[in-house]
């Protein structure tokens, strides 16, 4: 059966909180987990889910 909201990420950090969208795009939001209360991105396009430290809020970089 699906549903409409049938595209959904999970949170990284407790694997509970989910993040819902309506339809593949490509867009990346970041989000507030509600269960744990930390954030994460959720690229929509690629349907990753990367952790994000909300102490930094500088972009991520590799390397430096
Ligand atoms: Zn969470």
């Amino acid at each position: 059966m699906l549903r409409r909201h049938d595209i959904y990420a999970t949170c990284p950090w407790c694997g509970r909180g989910k993040t819902m969208a309506d339809t593949r795009a490509d867009i990346r939001i970041s989000c507030h987990c509600s269960n744990c209360g930390k954030y994460y991105k959720v690229d929509f396009n690629t349907m990753r889910v990367d952790k994000i430290n909300p102490r930094v809020r500088k972009k991520l970089r590799i390397g430096k």
